[in-house]
């Protein structure tokens, strides 16, 4: 791993792509954000703030809870590390950050990841902490932001694992590497809980690399195109 060279400022070469699973490691990261705006949807969870926040957390919450050590840092590494290059693509094209968007700025989400994740165990990740250039000002509130992640997203959760086992998550789509992967992901939510009402997760052409949950619809989609776009990521990470 290569260290960021500069924690705030876009440097040339902040971060390398770490060997192998940047797609696969951000398609899951992707579809645990969409999951979780189809958990506050379906399970009425209450949201005081940004609902794409929550949502952050959501995803680096369940990176923690159903990894193993090393795949979740692997994760949680790569899952940075693509808002980074989303953040250093925005740069290249000569765009700004767009302070009127509902999601926080690509810089921001990386370093909430980072921050969350090494909140969780900080015993265990300061030298991932380290590796990410997450300044120590920071570090001492993350293992009270993870706390506060647990205690709000842990409930919701556990209402859930309450229900059972179940066939809530439903999965449909074209073969690709998407599928592939929410095939094991699917199953193993399927084998330890059930929603309030069901969810379908369709992977599909969509025209444009985007992932986003239909509360009408009741359903997560995850658009094709993002794989290509995340390869196009790996690229400017790896330069
Ligand atoms: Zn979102």
């Amino acid at each position: 791993m290569k260290r960021l060279a500069a924690a705030l400022t876009l440097a040339a070469t902040p971060l390398a792509a770490q060997d192998g699973g940047f797609v696969e490691a951000n398609l899951l990261g992707i579809f645990y954000h969409e999951l979780g705006h189809a958990v506050i949807d379906i399970e009425g969870v209450p949201i005081f703030a940004q609902e794409e926040d929550a949502a952050d957390v959501f995803s680096i919450f369940l990176i923690d809870a159903y990894w193993e050590e090393d795949s979740a840092e692997n994760m949680a590494y790569h899952a940075a590390s693509g808002f980074w290059a989303e953040a250093m693509w925005r740069d290249q094209e000569g765009g700004h950050i767009a302070w009127w968007d509902s999601h926080s700025p690509d810089e921001r989400r990386f370093f909430n990841t980072v921050c969350l994740f090494y909140g969780a165990n900080p015993e265990a990740r300061q030298e991932f902490a380290e590796e990410m250039n997450l300044p120590e000002e920071r570090q001492d509130y993350c293992p009270q932001e993870y706390d506060l992640a647990a205690e709000s997203w842990g409930g919701v959760m556990e209402a859930m694992i309450e229900r059972g086992a179940g066939e809530t998550f439903v999965l449909k789509g074209e073969d690709s590497l998407t599928l592939g992967l929410l095939k094991d992901g699917v199953a193993a939510l399927n084998a330890e809980m059930s929603l309030a009402r069901p969810l379908t997760i369709a992977v599909e052409h969509c025209g444009e690399a985007n992932a986003f949950y239909d509360p009408e619809a009741v359903q997560v989609t995850m658009c094709l195109e993002f794989e290509a776009h995340l390869k196009g990521l790996e690229q400017i990470l790896a330069r």
